[in-house]
Formats: structure tokens, C-alpha cells, sequence
């Protein structure tokens, strides 16, 4: 089934052709043009100029080597990657990911996903993303800062508080930007704490941006629910993953009196119907930095860990997927609709293939896709760097109330947006026009650059 207007073809097959062999940004960038169709129709000036065609190439990308050496004394080489997509908003502003699967259309995918959800957030920020085909897993403390000190040497002439703000994503978390920083700071020799968000407190961190993807995809979630006169109080919820994304979603459905049965990561999943214990959860990740497979001897009866398969095969009426990129296929979007699925939103970036979108739609499924759902986390970045700039630290409270504010007019902006373009409860095309919207007028207002 071809969505795609007949003007906006022809760029599809541009990015195709300009990327080869980089199938994550080929659905990303579809994903978005299927929707641009009714704005071009409405608005023909959005395709002039080769507008949306400059929206689709990113304006910079970088790749690097990282040497780094191994408590063994072996030398060894990664791949770093910096892709500076759009900054016609602001600095280019998007998270640093180290995974083995991290490639140059991996991270283009998330710079233009990255680009859509920062505008949603109001706040002015541009869209970009880096990483490294760099392992984490099981490495020592010492690599992993030898691993980052070499990754910020090549990296630090590329970024600026005012030119592009990294943050973190999978296998980057408070301290991997510690190290980063460090490096940064004596490479410059300035204190620019803007430069990289989701510091510790203790040097220019925000409250809340630890928890800010998780709540915020909850807050998304609860309004969603809401428009329909209900909430997650008493329900059977599924939060794949068991990162940070998926540790705050958890912790925030319980506070809303859901229920969260299972989580996951990479090797299996775990459920337990009596609900997750997150304070397990938390001393398996964050202080042992475990499999999640610990948990059954941790907690004891009452509950199992599956090896493999998937866990969208446990029943649920609300499923968060938090973990990576299409980790949700249409054989498990058929089985959560049989078993009765209310709403899915996406805390991590992409992770539903876009034939289980579809049949999540046909299906009548509420579904929020990951710019709008899992914003919270950058938008809580730019209020880290508003924090940095206005040299203030802001209480958790506070951080938390704007967050919350920030969600719900994210979640409003989706869905009047949809109205307007007749397609009424569509987050899919409310978050792809508004998003899109906010940065075509900016560039048009600043010509052909
Ligand atoms: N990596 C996160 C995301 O996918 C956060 C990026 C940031 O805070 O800059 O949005």
C-alpha cells in the first residue's frame, strides 16, 4: 500500500538513492512524508523550494575514529558518529547512543525523528544525534572513561552550547556525560555547562532528566486515556525494556495506580502478576548494572523470566515498548489486539514497525508515536540548558510541573492538529504536521540555506 502523495515520491526516492543501505532512515523518512501529503495539499508554499527535500538531508555528518586502550593493554577501534540533521530551531540538540548495532543510517534516523520531536517540545532546539558502534556491556569503569575521553577529543570541535548539545541515549547515561564533560572542559578550558545535558546535580544537572523520558511518556499516556474518559488507574500495563526510559514509565504508571506486569531487556523478559518491583528493578540496573533475568532470584515466588520470545505475548491492556527500534512486529501487534490492548505509546525511538502501526489504527488502538510520547526527555534537556544559561538550579518540583505542562501541550498540539487535517484521534499525522510545521516556517523564513 503506496500513502505517499505523488509529489512526495520523488524525494522518498531521493533519500533512498542518497543512502543506501540505511533501511531505519528509509522508514523514518517515509513514515513522516506519508504524512505531509494533506499539508502540501492545503498549503502548496510548504513544497516550494525544495523544502521538504532540504528537510531530509541532514546539514552536517560527522564520522570519526575512536581509539581507545583495554584493561588489557590492547589497542582498539570504534566508529563515532555525529549527525547535526537540522538546526533551523536552534543548537542541534539529541542524545549520544553507544550499541554494537550503531551505524551511520541508525543515527540519521534518530537526527530526523530527533528534528520532529524537538520542535513539538516549543522550545528552541534543533534536531541531531551521535553514537558509537562501541560495546558497553560488560566493560570496566576505566574503559568506559577511556572510551569516552577518546570519543570527546574528536567530538569536542564540533559542539558548543550555541552550535550542537549532546545528551544520552542506550548505553549513555549520567556517567558517560560526566566523563564526556570532564573531557570537554579541560579541552576548551572553559566551563560551558550548556555544552551536554543529563550532568550529575553536582555540576549543572537538571532535576527530573533522569526521569523526564519515562514520566513524560506516562503524562502522554494518562491525557490520551483521558480524551476517552478514563486513565491508567487499575490497569494491566507492559513496559518493554528496563533502561531508564522503561525504570521511570514504570515508576510513574504505579504513582498513577496502574499495574506494570512485565519488563525486558535484550535476553528476555520478566513478569510478574503481583506487579513489578521496581526497587529491584533499580538495584539490578542502576547498582549492579545486571541482566534482568536476576530478578526471579531477587524477588522469589510469584513471578517468571522467559528466555527470548517476545513480551507483548503477555496480555495488557496498555503497552509501552521502551527499549529500541522496531522491537514491536505486526505478529505482536495482532497479539496484543487479541488479548485486548487499549493504547500503545512509545517511549523508545520507532520501536513499532510501521505495519503494526497500521494495524494498531485499523484496530481503532490509540497510538502515540515516540516524538510525541518520549519528548519529555529532551524537553527537560532544554531546561537544563535554560537552568545553565540563567545559572540557577531549579527544584525537582518545578522541573517536574513544566515537564508535565510541556506533555500535555505536546499530547494537545497532536491532537488538534489531527482535527485540522481531518484525521481526528491520528497522532501519527497530528505529531509529523505539527512538528514538521514549526520547522518548515522557521527555514522558510530564512531562505535557501
Ligand atoms: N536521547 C533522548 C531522545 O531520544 C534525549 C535527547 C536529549 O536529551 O538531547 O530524545
Amino acid at each position: 500500500m503506496n500513502l505517499l502523495d505523488s509529489k512526495l515520491q520523488p524525494i522518498l526516492n531521493t533519500v533512498q538513492l542518497r543512502n543506501a543501505g540505511e533501511p531505519e532512515f528509509h522508514q523514518a523518512a517515509r513514515e513522516v512524508l506519508e504524512s505531509l501529503g494533506r499539508v502540501i495539499t492545503k498549503h502548496p508554499e510548504y513544497s516550494e523550494e525544495a523544502l521538504i527535500e532540504r528537510i531530509c538531508e541532514p546539514e552536517r555528518q560527522i564520522i570519526f575514529r575512536v581509539p581507545w586502550i583495554d584493561d588489557s593493554g590492547q589497542v582498539r577501534i570504534n566508529r563515532g558518529f555525529r549527525v547535526q540533521f537540522n538546526s533551523a530551531l536552534g543548537p542541534y540538540k539529541g542524545g549520544i547512543r553507544f550499541h554494537p548495532s550503531v551505524n551511520i543510517g541508525i543515527i540519521k534516523f534518530l537526527g530526523f525523528e530527533q528534528t520532529f520531536k524537538n520542535a513539538l517540545t516549543g522550545l528552541p532546539i534543533g534536531g541531531g544525534k551521535g553514537g558509537s558502534d562501541f560495546n558497553p556491556r560488560g566493560r570496566s569503569d576505566r574503559e568506559i572513561m577511556r572510551f569516552c575521553q577518546s570519543f570527546m577529543i574528536e567530538l569536542h570541535r564540533h559542539i558548543g552550547e550555541y552550535i550542537d548539545v549532546p545528551a544520552g541515549d542506550i548505553g549513555v547515561g549520567g556517567r558517560e556525560v560526566g566523563y564526556m564533560f570532564g573531557m570537554y572542559k579541560r579541552l576548551t578550558n572553559r566551563y560551558e555547562a550548556g555544552v551536554l545535558t543529563g550532568k550529575g546535580l553536582s555540576f549543572g544537572g537538571s532535576r527530573a532528566r533522569k526521569e523526564a523520558t519515562g514520566f513524560g511518556t506516562v503524562y502522554f499516556t494518562q491525557r490520551m486515556l483521558e480524551t476517552k474518559g478514563s486513565g491508567l488507574d487499575g490497569k494491566r500495563c507492559v513496559v518493554s525494556g528496563s533502561g531508564n526510559v522503561a525504570i521511570y514509565a514504570i515508576e510513574k504508571i504505579q504513582k498513577f495506580g496502574g499495574k506494570v506486569v512485565a519488563c525486558s531487556d535484550s535476553d528476555g523478559y520478566v513478569v510478574d502478576d503481583a506487579g513489578i518491583d521496581l526497587n529491584i528493578i533499580k538495584e539490578i540496573k542502576e547498582i549492579r548494572r545486571g541482566r534482568i533475568a536476576e530478578y526471579v532470584e531477587l524477588k522469589g515466588e510469584g513471578c517468571r523470566y522467559i528466555k527470548g520470545g517476545s513480551i507483548w505475548d503477555v496480555p495488557c491492556e496498555v503497552a509501552l515498548p521502551c527499549a529500541t527500534q522496531n522491537e514491536l512486529s505486526a505478529d505482536d501487534a495482532k497479539t496484543l489486539i487479541k488479548n485486548g490492548i487499549i493504547v500503545v505509546a512509545e517511549g523508545a525511538n520507532m520501536p513499532c514497525k510501521p505495519e503494526a502501526v497500521r494495524l494498531f489504527q485499523e484496530a481503532n488502538i490509540m497510538f502515540a508515536p515516540g516524538k510525541a510520547a518520549n519528548a519529555g526527555g529532551v524537553a527537560t534537556s532544554a531546561l537544563e540548558m535554560q537552568q545553565n544559561a540563567s545559572r540557577d538550579s531549579w527544584t525537582f518540583e518545578k522541573t517536574e510541573d513544566r515537564l508535565a505542562e510541556i506533555m500535555h501541550n505536546i499530547h494537545d498540539a497532536c491532537a488538534q492538529t489531527a482535527e485540522e487535517y481531518d484525521a481526528p484521534g491520528d497522532y501519527v499525522i497530528g505529531a509529523n504536521i505539527a512538528g514538521f510545521v514549526r520547522v518548515a516556517e522557521a527555514m522558510r523564513a530564512m531562505g535557501v540555506i
